[in-house]
């Protein structure tokens, strides 16, 4: 497990918690990860490059950012998942290991950056993600924009898929990105309803949902997706309420993975859900009328990102053509 208290350095002052609102909080109890929580270790040919590329970017990625247990995997095949708009987010959510804190001004060079890395690593598709830029006026979605367009410029082959913040109170911040055409729009819900104050207090849980069906309401050949992470003290029948929620705002896919708590200062894992029920959640998942399910241990938003992309583009072509 991490250290209790995470630190980082800045010139403006040499060591302040990672997490200055969750310092003084309560440590809790840890979970010892069960037999199905593996990862392959990093440190492959593949992922010191991708390592190597990243950092001469100039570039921040969730998947380092957020202690994804994925990477080692993910990075041996150049799938690196891009954080835009700075290392540190507005936002205080449980579950997560972004860095707090009032964030630096946009870096106007960082789009034409991520594009160029997306270009070397050679991505068929590219997921970008961000911060919560809630000091921005439109919460970052013309830097967004920006960066769509630099990828579409120096990478024209590579689809791509944004995971954005929720543009809470920001109005017509996601009309703007929808109108950039990603091919895939995702915005997690996260967790059940019932949970949001404890797990995601900035946030709110029909705000999210209503966003996710107003991408498909203006642009309907945009591909939505969104996820949750169980083992939050959750229960089954919310799992397949938002699973029913989610098809209402007419979301194409579910992601659903284990919670794995970065600290002890962070939310507490309630239990760990076995691999069957994942397989359950999947069969359900797909009753429902997802167009794609990915629903196991180590499923994150951006997982396999590029393969169950092509499925989803042919699922649905299939059904077109029925
Ligand atoms: S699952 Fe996503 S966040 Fe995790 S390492 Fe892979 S690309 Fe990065």
């Amino acid at each position: 497990m991490v250290t209790i208290v995470d630190t980082v350095t800045s010139s403006a002052s040499p060591l302040r918690p990672r997490h200055p609102e969750k310092a003084n909080k309560p440590d809790t109890a840890i979970l010892r990860k069960p037999s199905w929580i593996r990862v392959k270790a990093p440190g492959s040919p593949v992922y010191n490059e991708t390592k190597k590329l990243i950092k001469e970017h100039g570039l921040v990625t969730v998947c380092e950012e957020a202690g994804c247990p994925n990477i080692g995997e993910c990075w041996s095949q150049k799938h690196a998942t891009m954080m835009i708009m700075g290392d540190t987010c507005t936002r205080a959510c449980a579950f997560c290991n972004v860095k707090t804190g009032m964030p630096n001004p946009l870096d106007a060079q960082e789009p034409a950056r991520v594009a160029d890395a997306v270009a070397k690593l050679g991505l068929r598709h590219v997921v970008i993600t961000s911060v919560d830029r809630d000091d921005l006026a439109d919460g970052g979605a013309q830097h967004f924009v920006e960066v769509i367009n630099a990828i579409r410029a120096s990478a024209p082959g590579t689809t791509i898929e944004i995971l954005t913040p929720d543009f809470l109170r920001k109005a017509g911040a996601l009309e703007k990105v929808i109108e950039a055409r990603p091919d895939v729009f995702n915005h997690n819900l996260e967790t059940v309803p019932r949970r949001y104050l404890k797990i995601r207090p900035g946030a709110r849980y029909f705000h999210s949902l209503r966003l996710l069906q107003r991408v498909k309401e203006v642009d309907p050949t945009i591909f939505t997706k969104s996820g949750i992470m169980v083992g939050l003290g959750e229960e089954r029948e919310e799992v397949l309420q938002v699973m029913d929620d989610m098809r209402s705002a007419d979301v194409d896919f579910i992601t659903i993975g284990q919670y794995l708590q970065p600290t002890r200062k962070h939310a507490a894992v309630e239990r760990f859900v076995t691999p069957d029920e994942f397989k359950s959640y999947e069969r359900i998942a797909r009753t429902k009328g997802f167009l794609q399910v990915s629903s196991s241990p180590l499923t994150r938003s951006s997982y396999h990102a590029d393969d169950d992309f092509a499925e989803l583009r042919e699922t649905r072509a299939a059904k077109l053509n029925q």
